[in-house]
């Protein structure tokens, strides 16, 4: 064996044989979707290592669980969540399962982010999912308002200084960098859909009131009869009339929903169907927060452009 070869091999060992805290150690973070994973990569930069568990083009509210994201949660130091009950179907069994109790419900390396966001279409009254409603405690898809973004990117940079406040000031610095970065790009975005205020839509899920307040949008019906429930026969002949009567010419469609019940609408009203991104992942080039607004956006004025 060469002498380099050896000596290769005897830092190995020693790195291996040195205890963990000798090394510069960076948070492990978890984030239950891309669009988290996202933030706190903005505000934690180097200092953290982040991991998404859900892929953006698959449904957040259907993710199937895998062994991998046990493996992720065992080694996390803080576990990012949307929350609003959007990941009960699959997140809380592997957190239980991951038996790590610094990312438990409650334990201090657990951020539900929807404690830091405007949440819109909250339930008046007694709440139930007996319809099969998935948003039973408000719209869970508030991350699409760069103004919720915002909030949660503070949000996150707050815990991460308490879990790390050595490194306090970085994330701190990284927020207000953040911050000034999304205010330029949100004039921006604005002044892009600016002509097209009020324009009207039909989505498939409820996946963007709050991107429609921000951007002045009028989402007027949804191909889902409910949040979670399929399209009826009933239900799509009640929006093909009401497109008509409205004279509605898009339809903004989440990657992960069949297009046959879209495509069938779009033959009966003339409207163009849009595979519109509710998610950082949803398509490879859509890499962060900007480019998920980035990408929306240039979809949707070109079919706002092709359609009156
Ligand atoms: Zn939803």
């Amino acid at each position: 064996m060469s002498f380099w070869k050896k000596a290769a091999i005897g830092a190995l060992l020693a790195a291996w044989l040195m205890p963990a805290s000798a090394f510069a150690k960076k948070l492990n973070v978890v984030a239950s979707t891309q669009d988290m994973a996202s933030l706190a990569q903005e505000v934690g930069g180097d200092k953290i290592n982040v991991q998404a568990i859900a892929r953006g083009y698959q449904d957040p509210h259907f993710v199937e669980a895998k062994p991998s994201f046990l493996l992720m949660l065992k080694q996390a130091d803080l576990l990012i969540s949307v929350g609003l009950d959007l990941e009960i179907g699959w997140l809380p069994p592997l957190i239980n399962q991951s038996g790590n109790p610094k990312v438990q419900v409650g334990a201090n390396g657990y951020l539900d982010a929807s404690q830091f966001a405007e949440i819109l279409e909250k339930p008046t009254g007694q709440v139930s999912r007996a319809q099969g409603d998935v948003h039973p405690l408000g719209n869970p898809h508030y991350w699409l308002d760069p103004d919720n973004g915002r909030r949660v990117a503070r949000g996150i940079a707050n815990k991460l200084s308490e879990l790390d406040p050595e490194d306090a000031a970085t994330f701190q610095a990284r927020f207000q960098d953040f911050d000034k970065r999304l205010g330029a790009a949100e004039k921006n975005w604005e002044a892009q859909m600016a002509p097209y205020r009020g324009r009207k839509v039909v989505t498939y899920h409820k996946s963007f009131p709050n991107f429609a307040r921000h951007f002045g949008l009028d989402v007027v019906d949804y191909i889902e009869p409910r949040p979670g429930i399929p399209p009826t026969p009933q239900h799509t002949i009640a929006v093909i009339q009401k497109m008509k009567a409205e004279n509605i010419k898009v339809e903004l469609i989440e990657p992960y929903f069949d297009l046959k019940t879209p495509n069938s609408i779009a033959s009966n009203t003339g409207a163009k169907v849009i595979v519109m991104l509710p998610s950082v992942g949803g398509e490879k080039q859509v890499t962060d927060y900007f480019k998920l607004f980035d990408y929306d956006i240039g979809l949707l004025i070109k079919a706002f452009q092709e359609t009156k």
